[in-house]
């Protein structure tokens, strides 16, 4: 038996101390190890006794709260591994949770297993990106489109009338890298053709900057070229000439990245950012080039390339007239 002044001492160091036996946390965090394989990565948690714990995300990280738990480990955090692991650490918060925080460059999807002393959260890997895939349509020109091109595109008195052209919708792909859709207006008994040929410039992922209505530029061919647009119909006369119509005009021609092909003639440049293209013999992207996949797409379905004229050079333009 204790005298009563060592009893009275052994009290106040038992009230000083962790909660005493019976309280004793359910479960007890021994280790928290990462693992890169299987790729992305897993994340395991060890412990004795019984946890119980919750898992949630906030932006790119993965919380689990071990309820009930006291963290019984040396090191509280595992450091940046690959290219998805920020950062593993883990905390005591209040006597009885445990707090582990999975950093990770972004949030993938991911699993959590539990099995006798251990949960394993498992990331998984990305599913590959489905390939952007070709696609197009077309049809009459819908009725709004009609009045949004009207006067600036069509009018009275233009060759063709707004029955007798297409639009033309199809994917290409950008100078960004990504898969876009673009619009044409072209003449209806070609729109079908058209649809054959930038399909083919889309498997050769020929780069285009983009594929506006010409209404759009008001109708304007030189807001529409120094925008670097591709663009077809376009109720406007040859450059450079009062009464005559070009096969813009009928539908007929496509002019394809303007700035990179510019049209050229006793040394007027349009559009003008076109001048560091001049020179034709170093290929770049968006460029036409004589059999190249582009140059190809067309003639070999007869259409004639601005870019083998004698007179003047217009390396964006591929026209095919029909009677
Ligand atoms: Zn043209």
């Amino acid at each position: 038996m204790l005298a009563p002044r060592a009893t009275a001492l052994l009290l106040a160091s038992l009230a000083a101390l962790p909660a005493p036996a019976a309280d004793e946390p359910a479960c007890s965090l021994t280790a928290v190890l990462w693992s890169g394989d299987p790729a992305p990565g897993s994340v395991t948690i060890t412990h004795s006794g019984t946890a119980s714990f919750q898992v949630s995300t906030e932006q790119s990280k993965l919380i689990l709260k071990l309820e009930a738990c006291r963290d019984a480990t040396q090191g509280k955090k595992i450091p940046g591994q690959g290219t998805l692991l920020r950062e593993v650490r883990w905390a005591q918060h209040a006597d009885d949770v445990v707090w582990v925080v999975i950093e990770l460059a972004r949030m993938p999807r991911y699993t959590v297993h539990r099995s006798e002393g251990r949960i394993a959260v498992q990331l998984e890997a990305d599913e590959p990106a489905a390939e952007p895939r070709f696609e197009a349509e077309y049809g009459a020109l819908p009725e709004a489109m009609r009045r949004a091109m009207t006067p600036s595109a069509w009018r009275e008195g233009c060759p063709v009338g707004l029955a007798d052209l297409a639009l033309v919708r199809v994917s290409y792909w950008g100078f960004d890298g990504a898969a876009h859709q673009g619009e044409l207006v072209v003449h209806q008994k070609l729109a079908v053709e058209v649809l054959a040929i930038f399909g083919e410039l889309f498997e050769a992922r020929f780069p285009i900057d983009k594929m506006r209505r010409i209404e759009l530029y008001d109708g304007d061919d030189g807001k529409s070229m120094a925008d670097n647009n591709t663009s077809a119909f376009n109720c406007r006369n040859i450059l450079g000439r009062k009464n005559k119509f070009s096969n813009h005009a009928f539908g007929m021609a496509i002019d394809i990245n303007p700035v990179q092909n510019p049209y050229v003639k006793q040394g007027a440049v349009e559009p003008e950012q076109g001048r560091e293209f001049l020179e034709r013999a170093r290929p770049r992207p968006g460029m036409v080039r004589k059999d190249d996949a582009c140059h190809q797409a067309f003639v070999k379905r007869g259409w004639t390339w601005g870019g083998a004229w004698r007179s003047l050079k217009d390396y964006q333009h591929f026209e095919k007239r029909l009677k």
